[in-house]
């Protein structure tokens, strides 16, 4: 066997050497048939391989010594030896060149090749075939990457024709070269009709400033976009799209744009749906809250530019909840549309009708030139809404209670103008309602002041800047003293000592007013203590609000308050209340009386004869004291009226028994004329001003 393949070498060998030098290449060609990096081969007419280079030997996978002399029928898959004798046979029979793809075996890479094969066939003198001579070039590797060239570039074509996105070429001056389906459908042109348009025809002119932008992008960064505009369609609609691309350069070496063009309508439609959420309202689709704010804050802008003026009128139904308990909230409901249905057609186009929630609307109305020029219409909206509704067979009646703050009368922001509007509603409401009121701005200023006077008194109060005075009291006959009003005063750390008229009226019916109230009670008692150790036996009288008087738990404290004094005597202590008070609620305040006096706290009606009681509820308040107003002392010299007055008041007193007390008594002559008409007891400059109490001790008396 070994000397049957030496054999077979030695003479391949020898038909190499013999066919180089001298049939086929000459001698010098050899080393080159050896390097070159293409298979060739050559085969006798049977197809028996006679020749082969080191590349073929590479791309067979196979050796030469092997296949010399065979048809490589022992190597290669039984049906390409039947292709490749075939192919051979007919390449001699055609007598002319070929070259065709075929598919061959590897041995050593165990696969199938593809091959790019070249045959040409040689004949002998007498036309008889001869040899092949075979070249083959192994294409596998470039024919995958072209097939898979070609799927991806069916793939973006692809993509391209069915992208929902408009995708388009342009060259440098917008006219467009290439532009798929959706494109078309975008800008609503034929293919035709595109061809001869440009960039330019679809974008609106608004744009420019936002063009040149993107142009300068693109010129720098070869990109532009993604920006939002609108294209102007065949139709002449406007269709929101983002818009991005790029730059490219063509095979004809020209530059050229790729643009991505997505219709965005929905999406702004979207937006659109939740901007009107957010800013109009659900049942009504009149403005919300939120617009409101907005276009109060515009219409105000306008207002001051205009020079005219803006009525903000909060408007409140009235019966509107009674309705939706009996008819249920779907009725209500018809009614809130139906309401502000009239409304929207009770005002001018400029106006605004916005619904706050429940049944509060607001209407603004504007250019006004003067403040009162909204009264009628105030008064149309009134009527407008007091005409019967009928709803499912229900005939129903409403009115609405307005209330309305005039900006820049009221010079404030929104919020501050929409709650004056809303006190004037309250106002209208309490006062009746089916009416509209006007807020009025210097009432609301006073109301301020009061505010600001309201925390310095309390800053006051708690920094102990408030004292007592007291001004003495005597028996008018003996003119000897038998007690002392306390009246407070106020130490204004700039202003100097101040009388209670300079800040008790700010005061009046809050907690404050209680808080100061408790502060004289115990502050007058402490007094009365400190005097009564030091021998001065009198009588203490306070002055307190009705407010405070009526106020929870007032008794309970006076109560507590007086027990801390348990050595007082019984009777040194009275309140002062002003008859005008007291008259208000006259069965309140008796039980309030009744239940001081139980615990030894005297009472005395002040400034009397200002509140005209009548005899019968002056014999229902259990007081033991009227003090006569100052006012009438002053004028019974010179009135007559006021003297008989006074007299009145003392005769009326001796009847029911009560004390009287003159105060204001500022003259001798006045002190006379009381003493006679036998008042008992007398106050006033000329007996002594309001002093600290520290002077009273020393107090010599008239
Ligand atoms: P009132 O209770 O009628 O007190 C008498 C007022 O007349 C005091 O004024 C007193 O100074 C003044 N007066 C006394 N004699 C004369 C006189 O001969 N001529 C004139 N022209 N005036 C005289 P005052 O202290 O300014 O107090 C004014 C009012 O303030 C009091 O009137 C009282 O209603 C109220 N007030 C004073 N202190 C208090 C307090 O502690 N609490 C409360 N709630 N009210 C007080
Ligand atoms: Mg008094
Ligand atoms: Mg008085």
């Amino acid at each position: 066997m070994k000397n049957v393949l030496s054999d077979k070498k030695k003479r391949i060998s020898e038909t190499m050497q013999d066919s180089m030098e001298n049939n086929f290449f000459g001698s010098h060609i050899k080393e080159l048939f050896d390097v070159l990096p293409v298979a060739i081969f050559v085969k006798d007419r049977n197809s028996k391989f006679l020749l082969m280079n080191k590349a073929c030997e590479q791309q067979f996978g196979m050796s030469f010594t092997d296949l010399y002399g065979t048809d490589a029928s022992q190597f290669f898959p039984p049906e390409q030896i039947k292709r490749f004798l075939s192919k051979d046979q007919e390449v001699f029979k055609g007598g002319r060149p070929v070259d065709f793809v075929e598919e061959f075996w590897n041995a050593k890479l165990q696969e199938n090749r593809i091959g790019h094969t070249f045959k040409k066939p040689m004949f002998d003198a007498a036309g008889e075939p001869l040899y092949l001579i075979c070249a083959t070039i192994d294409i596998t590797e470039k024919n995958l990457a072209e097939q898979n060239l070609r799927i991806s570039e069916e793939k973006l074509r692809g993509l391209y024709e069915l992208s929902p996105l408009g995708i388009a070429l342009t060259d440098m001056n917008g006219n467009y070269v290439e532009f798929n389906d959706a494109f078309q459908q975008i800008c609503g042109y034929s293919e035709d009709e595109l061809r001869k348009l440009d960039y330019w025809t679809l974008t609106p002119k608004e744009y420019a400033e936002e063009e040149a932008v993107q142009l300068e992008s693109l010129g720098k960064t070869g990109r532009y976009g993604p920006y939002e505009k609108t294209y102007r369609q065949k139709s002449g609609d406007m269709l929101p799209i983002r818009l991005n691309g790029m730059l490219v350069t063509g095979k004809d070496g020209q530059q050229y744009i790729w643009s991505i063009a997505e219709d965005i309508s929905s999406r702004k439609q979207h937006e659109e749906q939740l901007n009107h959420i957010a800013h109009y309202d659900a049942l009504t689709g009149i403005p919300n809250r939120v617009l409101l704010a907005d276009r109060m804050k515009q219409a105000m802008a306008q207002t001051i530019r205009e020079q005219n003026m803006l009525a903000v009128c909060y408007l409140d139904l009235d019966g509107f909840k009674p309705i939706n308990d009996q008819f249920g909230h779907e009725t209500g409901d018809h009614v809130l549309v139906e309401i502000s249905r009239r409304i929207e057609n009770t005002i001018r186009g400029g106006d605004t009708v916005a619904r706050l929630g429940g049944d509060e609307f607001v209407v603004l109305l504007l250019g006004l030139e003067r403040g009162n020029e909204c009264v009628t219409t105030l008064e149309r909206l009134l009527e407008a809404i007091a005409q019967p509704i009928t709803i499912k067979g229900n005939v129903l009646f409403l009115s609405a209670s307005i209330g309305v703050s005039i900006y820049p009368l009221d010079n404030e922001d929104v919020d501050t103008l929409l709650r004056h509007a809303d006190q004037a509603m309250y106002a209208a409401k309490l006062s009746g309602k089916n009416r509209y009121y006007l807020h009025d701005a210097e009432q609301d200023q006073r109301t301020r002041e009061h505010h600001v006077i309201r925390a310095h008194v309390k800053h006051g109060l708690l920094h102990e800047q408030l004292e007592l005075y007291y001004q003495p009291k005597v028996e008018m006959r003996s003119k000897r003293l038998v007690g002392a009003e306390a009246l407070i005063r106020w130490h204004h750390p700039e202003r100097g000592l101040l009388p209670p008229a300079e800040f008790l009226k700010s005061i009046e019916n809050t907690e404050l007013d209680i808080e100061i109230g408790d502060w004289v009670i115990a502050t007058a008692l402490d007094q009365l203590r400190q005097w009564h150790l030091a021998g001065l036996d009198i009588e203490v009288s306070v002055n307190i609000s009705a407010y405070h008087l009526e106020s929870p738990r007032f008794v309970e404290k006076l109560r507590q308050q007086l027990s801390h004094y348990p050595d007082l005597p019984a009777g040194r202590f009275q309140i002062e209340v002003l008859e005008t008070a007291a008259l208000e609620d006259v069965a309140k305040v008796s039980k309030i009386i009744e239940a001081c006096r139980s615990i030894g706290v005297g009472f005395a009606l002040d400034d009397f004869g200002t509140g005209y009681s009548s005899l019968l509820y002056l014999s229902h308040l259990p007081v033991d004291t009227l003090k006569i107003d100052q006012s009438f002392i002053r004028g019974m010299l010179e009135d007559k009226g006021d003297r008989v007055i006074v007299q009145g008041i003392i005769a009326l007193a001796r009847a029911f028994e009560r004390i009287t007390v003159a105060e204001g008594i500022e003259t001798d002559d006045h002190y006379e004329v009381l003493l006679d008409m036998g008042c008992d007891i007398g106050q006033g400059y000329v007996i002594a001003r309001p002093m600290p109490a520290g002077n009273m001790l020393t107090w010599k008396g008239k």
